[in-house]
């Protein structure tokens, strides 16, 4: 069924709306996803024949095409917030879920490129865990 989701960058200055279906929900822990997000792993939906729509701030956004890959991204070049993916050759739309205004409709289908994940995202489910900024050490 088509549905449609709207997302927006940190600084507010970009908002779209997708309409389609999400199909896949892959965390990624490649090598290049790692640098792309400074965190331990990409988070991205897959909408194939997806419509993209920026509703507001498309002259801010920023798309990053890494050489000899396909690796890309797109982002708010005020802020730096992931952004949407139109991945025409490829069919699809790529969605970082952390863009979106409201939960993403389908829970992570699969991590993705694990052999190349960092150590340190080993065992975190031990991790203490705060709703806010724990006191910071001096
Ligand atoms: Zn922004
Ligand atoms: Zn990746």
């Amino acid at each position: 069924m088509e549905e449609t989701y709207s997302g927006s960058c940190l600084c507010g200055q970009v908002k779209y709306a997708m309409e389609g279906q999400f199909k896949a929900f892959y965390l990624c822990y490649c090598s290049r996803c790692r640098k792309d997000t400074g965190s331990a792993h990409a988070a991205n939906l897959f909408a194939p024949g997806a419509r993209l729509t920026w509703l507001a701030g498309e002259g801010e956004v920023t798309t990053y095409h890494h050489p000899d890959s396909l690796h890309a991204k797109s982002f708010c070049r005020h802020c730096g917030s992931a952004l949407p993916l139109l991945a025409d050759e490829l069919g699809f739309v790529l969605v970082p879920a952390g863009s979106l205004d409201a939960e993403p409709p389908i829970r992570p289908s699969a991590r993705i490129y694990l052999a190349s994940s960092a150590a340190w995202t080993q065992g975190l489910e031990a991790l203490s865990g705060f709703d806010e900024l724990p006191e910071l050490p001096k």
